[in-house]
């Protein structure tokens, strides 16, 4: 991946559920490109003074979010419905 690619996608990086494919590549090109972390450290702060709510860091509590759905998931609930 290059630089034009992996900016092209660094909103999926801010929002997964926009991402088409995986981002793994995306972020692997991040971590080895400053040029591209500056980007997106810049969209990221400009995304986030859009927003109302600030985020800090949206993927890693997005997927501890999900992880934390799945222990709920694999969790019988303590009052069954039936
Ligand atoms: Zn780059």
């Amino acid at each position: 991946m290059n630089c034009t690619h992996a900016q092209e996608r660094l909103t999926e990086l801010l929002d997964p559920r926009n991402a088409t494919t995986t981002t793994d590549e995306v972020r692997a090109h991040l971590a080895n490109c400053p040029e591209c972390q500056r980007d997106f450290s810049a969209l990221h702060r400009t995304l986030s003074t859009l927003d109302t709510m600030p985020v800090e860091n949206p993927t890693p509590r997005l997927r501890s979010n999900f992880y934390a759905m799945l222990e709920e998931e694999n969790t019988p609930p303590p009052a069954p419905h039936w």
